[in-house]
């Protein structure tokens, strides 16, 4: 295999770095579905819809000389910016090394006709279930058809197209039917995320029963994911677990991420965003850092769980041993382990 070459079915996890920064930028927080499981809360994010323009100074803050991060446009339901298209354009200009789009599969304001798949690398479709039923049940009434049509429809276009998954307790069951679905629409790369007590999630009064134990997680993802990368397609999931003899890092010390809401705040750690906890803000159009205590200063702390923001919003994925040592730490969130389904590093 030459440098930089990855072999087909090869998992990896992938390290933090600093190389290359990402930007998850909320454009507004609106949207047309209810899901289950929906992490956005205006009182924390705001319900603006940012101006075209503003979005565009925005962007600047991350980008420039040396500078080319990646961009994930989000929302609420990003198609549901009226300018959409202008604000992938301008991110182009800026020198974004790649854009993405996370959607819900509705595709407002055509935007699959008013951008180029030159222009926008991958749509992020959400689905939640390998059936109607079951997608509905989280997602809301019509919302698997609309998701799969936009899906065809974007592949048929030349569009670069992935699908996110969110694993929760409703939906465990028909992870491996996604296999096939998947093949059969033309995805190329799949998602998988693990349900947290975050946002709509938090507030359910099941939450408790939508979680997934350590031990369901553990006997369905990683072989999943191996049939479905099996099939040609390049699937992510997080660690979740760290084993025994494995380093606990946390990206908000070690990576260069950004998650950008409406209402200016910029959180590095996507746990923090329930609460005022971001450590830097855009005011004035600058990027401030925030005073002490913000989540920076939890990033510091060190605890035998692993995770410091998993043991405060969602302690119930941990267990005890009866000498009061925790049985496993958990893994930052953002800890992805890949399976490349090509022969080559695109
Ligand atoms: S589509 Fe996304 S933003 Fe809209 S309700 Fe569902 S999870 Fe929330
Ligand atoms: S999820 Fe945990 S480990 Fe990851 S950035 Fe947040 S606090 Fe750090």
């Amino acid at each position: 295999m030459a440098a930089g070459t990855r072999g087909a079915g090869e998992k990896r996890t992938v390290a933090f770095s600093r190389d290359q920064a990402n930007v998850f930028f909320h454009v507004l927080t609106a949207c047309n579905l209810r899901c289950r499981h929906c992490y956005i809360d205006p009182a924390q994010h705001g319900d603006q819809t940012l101006a075209a323009d503003t979005v565009g100074r925005w962007l600047q803050l991350f980008a420039g000389p040396g500078k080319s991060p990646n961009l994930v446009l989000l929302g609420g339901e990003p198609t549901l910016h009226p300018d959409l298209s202008g604000i992938i354009r301008r991110a182009r200009s800026l020198g974004y090394a790649s854009v993405t789009v996370d959607t819900n599969g509705y595709l407002f304001h055509d935007i699959l006709d008013r951008v180029g798949p030159e222009e926008v690398d991958f749509f992020s479709f959400s689905l939640d279930g390998a059936s109607a039923g079951v997608n509905d049940a989280i997602r809301g009434e019509g919302c698997y058809r609309r998701c799969t049509e936009g899906i065809r429809r974007a592949v048929k276009k030349g569009f670069g197209v992935s699908v996110i998954f969110t694993v929760s307790s409703i939906n465990r069951h028909e992870l491996a039917a996604m296999a096939p679905l998947l093949e059969n629409l033309g995805v190329e790369r799949f998602f998988i995320q693990v349900i947290g007590l975050r946002g709509a999630s938090a507030r359910d009064a099941q939450s408790d029963s939508l979680q997934v134990s350590r031990d369901q997680w553990l006997e369905t993802v990683p072989s999943v994911a191996a049939d479905i990368a099996a099939r040609g397609i390049t699937v992510s999931y997080p660690r979740v677990f760290l084993k025994e003899d494995e380093a606990f890092a946390c990206a908000g010390q070690v990576a260069d991420n950004y998650f950008v809401f409406p209402n200016g705040r910029v959180y590095r750690c996507p746990l923090c965003e329930d609460f005022a906890l971001h450590s830097l803000e855009i005011a004035d159009g600058r990027l401030v850092q925030r005073p002490p205590i913000n989540e920076k200063d939890l990033f510091a702390l060190r605890i035998p769980e692993g995770c410091v923001m998993n043991r405060l919003v969602q302690p119930g994925n941990l267990s005890y041993r009866p000498d009061g040592r925790p049985a496993w730490r958990i893994a930052c969130c953002l800890l992805k382990e890949e399976i490349f389904a090509g022969d080559v590093l695109k």
